[in-house]
């Protein structure tokens, strides 16, 4: 491996400034295990490497906002996701996916800004924000913007993010009355990467669906909203013959692909498995097989 530089900002001002200039030899890491990844098989060979693990005294923070909204710094472990009381309170759904990814040595150093910015569309932590309408915030040479995760992806490993740019945090809405599931299918141990990733948020009221979001990963080049599988459950009695219908449109709506877990027929299939499975389960039903 060629020599490269570490530098170890203390701040995210300074972190920012570090990589401004946009130079492709330069990135950020949080935890590394992804990075390192990357340089390991040679698809990314650093001239320097900005280290922000001096931003975690300023940025990993969990706390609930004024609005009741769960704000999360980017640089909160995984670990930490969880374990913490505020995290089981707001959003559960985080807490007991935590337990299947990877395993508890990469979780204990990966960072939420790490899991959100590397692009892979096998991550599990970006489906289920993205059910929750949790929000990125982004900030960068030319100020702070925030971005809903469900449009933080524009294609394999490609994200929004501008040169410089930094996810400095996360903040997931109150629930209101929702319940948000996610459904891992893998095809080798449990905690593997998945084949295929289905997060669904559903808010009923008098048996009726009066918001649901349904995220298919992983089988996907990018993390996909099921827009049209959404509209057609909206305002329908939640039930099994509702749920077989959005299971179907999303089926047909999902941009599969093939790679080393499974052919993209399989995974159509097993799509709309999974997203009936999802919204039984959200509804408080069992998921039947
Ligand atoms: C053995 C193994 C098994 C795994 N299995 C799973 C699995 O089952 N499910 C799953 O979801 N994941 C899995 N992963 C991936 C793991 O979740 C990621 O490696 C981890 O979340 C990345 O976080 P990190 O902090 O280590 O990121 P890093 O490696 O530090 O960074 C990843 C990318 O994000 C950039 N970056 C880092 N922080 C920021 C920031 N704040 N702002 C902008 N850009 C930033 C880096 O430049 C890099 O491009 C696995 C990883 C390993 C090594």
């Amino acid at each position: 491996m060629r020599g490269f530089e570490i530098v170890r900002p203390d701040t995210m001002e300074q972190a920012i400034e570090l990589l401004a200039d946009g130079d492709p030899g330069v990135r950020p890491f949080s935890g590394g295990t992804a990075l390192m990844q990357m340089m390991k098989t040679g698809v990314f060979v650093p001239d320097r490497l900005v280290c922000l693990k001096g931003l975690a005294k300023d940025h990993s923070g969990i706390s609930v906002d004024d609005a009741g909204g769960l704000r999360i710094g980017a640089m909160a472990t995984l670990s930490t996701l969880e374990r913490d009381p505020q995290v089981a309170a707001h959003a559960p759904v985080i807490a007991r996916t935590m337990k299947a990814l990877a395993n508890v040595r990469v979780r204990n150093v990966a960072a939420v800004g790490g899991a959100l910015s590397h692009g892979d569309p096998h991550m599990d932590l970006p489906p289920v924000l993205a059910a929750l309408d949790a929000v990125a915030e982004l900030r960068g040479p030319s100020g702070s913007r925030e971005v809903p995760v469900a449009e933080l992806y524009t294609g394999y490993y490609e994200t929004v993010l501008k040169p410089g740019e930094l996810v400095a945090g996360v903040i997931i809405p109150p629930a209101a009355g929702a319940v948000t599931v996610y459904r891992k299918t893998t095809s080798r141990t449990a905690d593997d990467w998945p084949m295929v990733g289905v997060a669904a948020s559903l808010e009923l009221a008098g048996g009726q669906v009066v918001r649901v979001r349904v995220i298919v990963s992983a089988a996907t080049s990018k993390l996909q909203r099921m827009t049209a599988a959404e509209a057609a459950l909206t305002g329908q009695a939640a039930g099994q013959e509702a749920f077989e219908a959005a299971a179907r449109l999303a089926a047909e709506e999902c941009d599969v692909i093939e790679d080393a877990h499974g052919s993209a027929r399989y995974k159509t299939a097993l799509v709309g498995i999974e997203v009936r499975r999802a919204l039984q389960q959200a509804s408080g039903g069992e998921a039947a097989a």
